[in-house]
């Protein structure tokens, strides 16, 4: 049996491990000639954590991690801090560490699991077409490729989506844009084993560490869409942003380097049910596209990867049933995630300014407690618990 993976993001590799892994001929075909992540660095939870070490990654994985072992709230402009606690009844209650990495880092080590001169680079699908015992993917320059099934992992703006739900979905603004990067650790901003937020007026400020004494930042603020962005007034647009906040977000806007600082509109998409048409099954973003707001949507593919390669395992079910199970299995898991993140994204972004400062409010009266029970919830959700 073959499977054509569309996309070598985190969702096409690890579902190319995870097939080749239950016996599956896999091809793995990537639309750009070199990878370029969009974010800087993601926080793989650990229920993501778990499917990547189901998948043999899990040595290679905690060599990218980052140590996060406590999490702590600070009042933006005061600076003063709001809470902070460790992440330990966490890792207690889920088996697993939360694990912080670079972007480039991750995809490099999926790729080099998979096989890097295996995946087939500057081959952009435009169009997919299925008979009864297979699919025909067509490239744009004009070459082709069969399968016995096709996985679509081709991000959010997926022309596939478009093929299994025979119509075009739109995004939706979430309302903020997101400026992340790396930078090195420099405790004066935020402890080196801490993610560090700073918050206020809807805007936030946050510090992961991640491998190689370094630090994911990100800056948020509601704007609407369409701005004009500008690599040379990054450090300006920040300043101007967060005016009047504390010394170590000022010290932070400094430190970054705005050649290598990503500015992200975000968006979702309205969840839907229809995962699978045939033998053409959505995976990752192009199934389920999230606002990073609860850090699951990469998570959420390495989920949809463990789950896809366990129903086809049995595979005497038929191709296209198991393809429904896969769908049967993700859909609510996957509805609640992104719902989740949106709900989440109104609060920390002050939708209504009102909810936000109650948020604020209760964070100085915050043990960990709901934090961590809100988070291992997420988490025990998974396929692997
Ligand atoms: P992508 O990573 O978009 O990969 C799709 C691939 O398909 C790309 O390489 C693309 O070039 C290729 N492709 C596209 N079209 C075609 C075509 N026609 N033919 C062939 N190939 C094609 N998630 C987390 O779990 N934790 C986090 O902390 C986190 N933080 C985030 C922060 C930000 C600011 C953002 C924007 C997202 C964040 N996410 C996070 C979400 C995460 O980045 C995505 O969910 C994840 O990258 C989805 O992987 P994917 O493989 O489905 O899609």
């Amino acid at each position: 049996m073959k499977a054509i993976v569309i996309g070598g993001g985190i969702g096409g590799m690890s579902s190319a491990i995870a097939l080749e892994k239950s016996g599956i001929d896999v091809e793995v075909f990537e639309a750009v000639k070199e990878m370029k992540p969009v974010g800087a660095a993601i926080s793989i939870w650990p229920n993501g954590v778990k499917c990547l070490n189901a998948l043999g990654m899990k040595t290679a994985l905690r060599e990218l991690g980052g140590n996060m072992a406590y999490m702590a709230y600070h009042d933006g402009t005061t600076g003063a801090p709001l809470t902070r606690f460790s992440m330990a009844p966490l890792v207690q209650q889920v088996g697993e560490y939360p694990c912080p990495v670079a972007r480039a880092e991750l995809q490099a080590m999926l790729i080099d699991t998979f096989g890097r001169e295996r995946v087939q680079f500057g081959k952009r699908v435009i169009q997919v077409e299925q008979t009864s015992s297979g699919v025909i993917a067509t490239f744009s320059d004009n070459t082709q490729a069969t399968g016995d099934f096709l996985i679509a992992a081709d991000g959010t703006h997926s022309v596939i989506r478009e093929y299994v739900l025979e119509q075009k979905l739109e995004r939706r603004y979430a309302g903020y844009v997101n400026w992340n990067g790396l930078v090195t650790i420099d405790e004066r901003i935020a402890p080196a084993d801490q993610w560090t937020t700073f918050v206020g007026d809807g805007k936030r400020v946050s510090l992961m560490p991640v491998s190689g004494n370094r630090f994911y930042f990100f800056f948020d603020v509601p704007l609407p869409k369409g701005l004009p962005q500008d690599r040379s007034t990054v450090k300006a647009d920040l300043t101007g942003y967060f005016q009047g906040w504390a010394e170590p977000v000022r010290q932070l806007i400094a430190a970054i380097n705005p050649d290598t600082t990503n500015r992200v509109e975000i968006h979702d998409i309205e969840p839907f049910s229809r995962f699978v048409k045939g033998r053409v099954a959505l995976l990752g973003d192009a199934a389920h596209s999230t606002t990073p707001d609860i850090g699951q949507g990469g998570c959420a593919a390495m989920e949809d990867a463990v789950v896809l390669a366990s129903t086809l395992a049995s595979h005497s079910l038929g191709i296209e049933d198991a393809l429904l199970r896969y769908q049967a299995r993700r859909v609510e898991r996957v509805k609640d995630l992104v719902l989740k993140a949106r709900k989440r994204c109104d609060v920390t972004h002050a939708r209504d300014p009102a909810i936000t400062a109650e948020w604020y409010d209760s964070l100085k009266s915050e043990t960990g407690e709901r934090v961590l029970a809100g988070m291992c919830e997420t988490i025990e959700g998974g396929p692997l618990g």
